[in-house]
């Protein structure tokens, strides 16, 4: 039987308002926590003003972020301090990187944040105004324990009431309030979670999760671009706890990208700010690409078409990939995804060292894409050239990505990252082996030792609000920390690598001048918020390096915060991941010959 699946929630936010306008709250104050807007909650402020009750309502997500964007006018202010509780469980520092990003407030002294001893779910906030004066508050930020989908005990945002006789008074009411978003929210795992999958994997094609709420979109006019709304944050932790749970399901370790369970679509969607309810909808689908890329590809290709590569501000439809690959000349390779798109591949041959250069395996990793094609362009106008390219590996992905980028351009939809089988093409060892054939191929036919694989990661603030708020597993990359490099060895290779990593950074320091900056101003902000710096800078570019059996002796993973740009932001993306394959192909010609001997 498939799992379909129909269900409203009254809005919170309602139920509220009806409650307390009745005669006996008259005269009385309440405070409430909840997932909603600010034009909401002061519209429903003013309504119960109007019925005698002296209303607060707060944003529980993100709410010391809320209370600067919403009750404190920052053109006034000097500076601030913030002192943030630790968080009983899960990371320490979990509020500290729950305040992001209010280290770039923009005030004539920077902010700072003090952490506290205790757990207590506040924060406590001094404020410096211009005029001398100074003020303290403290801010409510309302957690409950709970289980997460996988059984672990973990502390979230929840709503949250408080109620009494005189102002912000406790004397009638003060708890935890469970509100519409993670009523749904629960109740989306516990149908999937309960469903009888069939044993063996994939247990569907596409399951989706379509969920539409009221519109909560909140820009903040000081730092474009920054933090997660509540759809995207939704979208992640509906993905991603399903994702977990399959996991378990299958017997797998935790992080195993094996897992084919098919493929999870959280499909998130605004109503009218006048909506009564939140609804859900569940239902497995099957595949029908050609329908889908025939609907989407009018539009795209109108948005994109007769750009240069270099000035592109989105990523491009598949078949102008194609006809960039065509332009390059050399020998073709494909192989065929799980939804029958092809997979495109050229192979140059040259008496250069042979390099295998990828993008596009994470798919809404765009930046590689266009900066795969970009340096391929430059490096295959000389004849000794040896290349083996993928500038695309997963077309499903990036399909599915596509069309979630029509609903929400600005979310990172992390249910694109994998391919249609709901696995990591990289990690796929069993036939049938779609996309990864593209990969064997170029890997064999080329020879190659070096692995150029181009990767992006969040641009802004990546959350699981209903899951402890830090996406398990990916805490390092939560937050935007610049370009990053990730350079792999096998045993043996370990000087080669070391060298190469040199060299690249070395480079890429004269190649894009601008990129110094940029770097040094997301890791400033990364360092406010996380509190501490796991890796090494070379040149200004954050880099680890590890031992690992990969496809190739050496692996240079780039991964640029590109994940919602847009415009000029986008071109910037794709232009540093172009030099960033220019400068690894170009070193490794002067060291990988010196290396021939001993291997
Ligand atoms: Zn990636």
């Amino acid at each position: 039987m498939p799992l379909v699946s129909e269900r409203h929630f009254p809005r919170t936010l309602h139920a509220w308002m009806e409650r307390f306008t009745q005669p006996q709250w008259h005269g009385c104050s309440v405070q409430g926590w909840l997932f909603e807007g600010p034009a909401a909650r002061r519209a429903a402020e003013r309504d119960l003003a109007r019925a005698g009750v002296q209303a607060t309502l707060r944003s529980a997500y993100k709410p010391l972020l809320h209370y600067f964007l919403e009750e404190v006018d920052i053109t006034a202010l000097h500076t601030v301090c913030i002192h943030w509780p630790q968080a009983a469980l899960g990371p320490a520092n979990r509020f500290l990187l729950e305040a992001w990003p209010l280290a770039a407030l923009p005030l004539p002294e920077p902010p700072q944040f003090i952490p506290r001893t205790d757990s207590h779910h506040h924060y406590d906030v001094e404020l410096h105004w211009n005029n001398g004066t100074r003020s303290r508050t403290c801010i409510f930020a309302p957690n409950r324990q709970h289980a997460n989908v996988l059984g672990k005990p973990t502390l979230s945002p929840t709503g949250w009431l408080r109620a009494g006789t005189v102002q912000a008074g406790t004397d009638l009411l003060d708890t935890q309030a469970t509100t519409d978003v993670e009523q749904a929210f629960a109740h989306a795992l516990h149908t999937v979670c309960q469903h009888p999958w069939p044993e063996h994997e994939p247990y569907f094609e596409r399951l989706l999760l379509r969920l539409d709420l009221p519109h909560l979109e909140l820009p903040i006019p000081w730092l474009e671009n920054t933090h997660s709304s509540l759809p995207e944050a939704l979208h992640e932790d509906l993905y991603f706890s399903l994702l977990e749970w399959f996991q378990q399901r299958s017997g797998r370790a935790h992080g195993d990208r094996r897992l084919q369970p098919g493929q999870i679509v959280p499909d998130i969607r605004a109503l009218d700010n006048s909506a009564n309810t939140l609804h859900l909808h569940i239902d497995q689908q099957s595949f029908d690409a050609a329908h889908e890329d025939a609907q989407t590809a009018p539009a795209w290709h109108a948005a994109t078409d007769h750009q240069p590569l270099d000035t592109l501000e989105s990523p491009p439809p598949p078949e102008c990939i194609r006809q960039h690959l065509g332009s390059f000349g050399g020998q073709a390779f494909t192989a065929t995804t799980r939804q029958g798109r092809p997979v495109w591949g050229r192979y140059h041959s040259g008496k250069d060292a042979p390099v295998f250069l990828s993008a596009g395996q994470h798919a809404n990793e765009t930046s590689g894409i266009v900066g795969a094609l970009r340096a391929a362009g430059q490096l295959l106008a000389a004849p000794e050239t040896h290349l083996a390219l993928l500038p695309l590996e997963n077309p499903d992905g990036y399909a599915l990505h596509h069309a979630l980028c029509r609903q929400h351009p600005q979310h990172m939809h992390h249910a694109a990252r994998y391919s249609a089988l709901g696995d990591d093409i990289e990690y796929r060892a069993t036939p049938p082996l779609y996309e990864r054939e593209a990969r064997q191929t170029a890997l064999k036919i080329s020879q190659a030792q070096l692995h150029i694989n181009l990767h992006g990661y969040p641009a802004h603030e990546w959350t699981r609000p209903f899951s402890g708020y830090i996406p398990p597993g990916f805490a390092d990359w939560m937050l935007p920390k610049g370009h990053f490099l990730i350079m792999c060895y096998r045993p043996g290779w370990q000087h080669a690598a070391r060298t190469l990593l040199e060299n690249i950074c070395a480079s890429l320091h004269h190649r894009v001048p601008e990129l110094a900056a940029f770097n040094a101003s997301q890791q400033h902000l990364y360092l406010a918020h996380a509190g501490q710096q796991p890796f090494e800078m070379l040149h200004g570019i954050a880099c680890v390096q590890y031992e690992e059996r990969g496809d190739t002796p050496v692996t240079l993973i780039t991964e640029f915060p590109d994940e919602t740009l847009q415009g000029a932001a986008y071109r910037f993306a794709h232009t540093v991941q172009m030099h960033t394959v220019l400068a690894a192909y170009t070193a490794w010609q002067r060291i990988f010959p010196t290396l021939h001997h001993g291997h």
